[in-house]
């Protein structure tokens, strides 16, 4: 089974339902279905085939779904892209990913025409229409530009579909990495139809769910939770174009939301938005956290506040990304990331592969049939992350008594102070619990007497907040080595699309020439 298929199925059982909502339009499952259909036969037309690969460099509109869904169906490869990105970072990843064609809006064009003259494989752009005015004879790339509307238009309902194989690439998501390029996890039609369908299952989003989709699209966390999940199995996707309290609210209440998934920093701008009349999630049954740890404190403020479950789970690119969810139908544990999802295996292992005991802090590493092939066109860096069929993350972690798992932080972001090992998350921790904190970072930096030293940027939602409160907190709770050395405040920390906390650019910021 692929993604592809299993939409069809999905819409004959649901023709009339409403697939997704846009902009306050309700589109049903048969005309998504049919505009998936029609767009891939356009595809065909312009010459692509199994194999080929196009980039999907949209924000949150439905252009998105049918893209996507397009593409696989024709046995495309799809490569989603932050629409956001520099022309050196888009550029970067089209030539990488040998792209032949890029699937991108009006209000993007521009980047491209500039940057044309760089990307040398790309053959077509198929442009999508947000503004009614727009026309693509007018781009200078009009010899290569297709409009995406005329193409759903234009295409057939009679397609002659290719054979999709389990193991065929049909999504390469380029990771931001820390150091040096991004790099490629190519993901098969199995990879991202099982986490999809296993994710779905164990968090139980059914045809009678409403889901916020107010993560970028781009994002493999929107992408397998708040997209494809919900539509293989009937349910509605509501596109929130881009995040921002008041639109969360508004379409919670207009369309009885009943699921939200989001990065930690999106709870937190929910539960600070002032405004308490618009402040309601009522309908919603379940609140979905990962892409980052979620502050124990915020976590149980949220949940106070609005009266709802908040589930934490963990993931990464690699793996399509879950792998960890915390469990409906067993308690849910603050400030873990819960248990082994359906059909997939963590464990702790220490740096020879070994699998730790219960308790033990260690390298987390995954198997299941959401782990990706391989990074595209690098198997060295496959090898290096892929063993023995295990995908080893990167993330420290230890299990519990009752199996759940707890990121402790990631191996690279360890601070060593004095030989001592500081993980960035429990200083974190204890900061966030100060009542007037809104957000937390810490890093380590180079320190001529201990190697490296502990400091803290937070965020106040009051200023009267005064250091020494904070410090004396520390000092209460933390051994003395993981105080921190410095605590910085600034009005907001930076963050990246997805609402991810930048610790780098944070470490820039105090070493800019390290
Ligand atoms: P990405 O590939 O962009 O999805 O990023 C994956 C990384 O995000 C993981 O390797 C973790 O470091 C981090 N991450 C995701 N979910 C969590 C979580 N619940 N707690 C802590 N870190 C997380």
């Amino acid at each position: 089974m692929n993604l592809s298929d299993q939409l069809s199925l999905t819409a004959k059982d649901n023709l009339s339902k409403t697939a997704y909502v846009f902009n306050g339009e309700e589109t049903n499952y048969q005309t998504l279905e049919g505009s998936v259909t029609k767009f891939a036969s356009s595809l065909q037309e312009l010459g692509y085939q199994k194999g080929d690969h196009i980039a999907l460099v949209v924000g949150n509109t439905p252009h998105f779904i049918i893209g996507l869904y397009g593409a696989l169906r024709l046995g495309l490869t799809v490569i989603p892209v932050n629409p956001i990105y520099t022309a050196d970072e888009i550029g970067y990843i089209i030539n990488n990913g040998d792209v032949k064609g890029i699937i991108t809006l009006d209000v993007l064009m521009e980047k491209f025409e500039q940057m044309d003259s760089m990307l040398s494989n790309v053959q077509h752009y198929i442009v999508g229409e947000t503004k009614p005015d727009y026309d693509v004879n007018q781009s200078s790339l009009s010899e290569k530009a297709y409009s995406f509307t005329k193409l759903v238009h234009a295409g057939s309902l009679e397609l002659d579909r290719p054979t999709l194989n389990d193991d065929d690439t049909a999504v390469i998501l380029y990771t931001s990495g820390t150091t040096g390029k991004p790099k490629g996890a190519m993901l098969t039609h199995k990879n991202i139809y099982s986490n999809a369908k296993d994710v779905g299952e164990y968090l139980k989003i059914g045809a009678e769910d409403r889901v916020i989709a107010a993560l970028p699209m781009f994002h493999v966390f929107c992408l397998t939770v708040a997209l494809n999940a919900p539509l293989l199995s009937g349910a509605t996707v509501l596109i929130v174009p881009k995040f921002s309290p008041e639109a969360v609210f508004q379409i919670t209440k207009q369309f009885n939301a009943s699921v939200f998934a989001g990065v930690p920093t999106m709870y937190n701008y929910l539960l600070q938005y002032p405004n308490e009349d618009e402040k309601d999630f009522s309908s919603i049954r379940l609140c979905i956290s990962g892409g980052a740890s979620m502050p124990v404190a915020l976590l149980e403020k949220f949940e106070q506040h609005f009266d709802v479950r908040v589930s934490e789970g963990y993931g990464l690119s690699e793996a399509s990304p879950v792998t960890c969810f915390n469990p409906l139908d067993r308690p849910r544990k603050a400030g873990s990331i819960g248990t082994d999802i359906l059909n997939v295996e963590n464990k702790v292992v220490n740096e020879n592969g070994n699998e730790l005991p219960r308790g033990d802090v260690g390298e987390l590493a995954v198997r299941g049939p959401n782990v990706m092939k391989g990074y595209y066109k690098l198997p060295e860096e496959t090898n290096a992350s892929i063993k023995d069929g295990w995908l080893y993350t990167g993330d420290m972690a230890y299990q519990d008594e009752e199996g759940y798992f707890f990121i402790v932080d990631r191996k690279k972001d360890l601070i060593l102070v004095g030989g001592y090992n500081v993980y960035p998350r429990e200083v974190e921790e204890v900061l966030y619990s100060h009542d007037k904190i809104s957000e937390v970072a810490v890093i380590g930096v180079p320190d001529p007497d201990l190697g490296e030293a502990v400091i803290a940027f937070v965020v106040a939602t009051d200023s009267s907040v005064i250091e020494e409160e904070l410090y004396k907190l520390a000092q209460d709770k933390l051994a003395k080595y993981k105080v921190p050395k410095e605590i910085r405040f600034l009005d907001e920390l930076p963050k990246n699309t997805t609402g991810k906390i930048l610790r780098r650019s944070l470490k820039e910021q105090l070493a800019p020439n390290q």
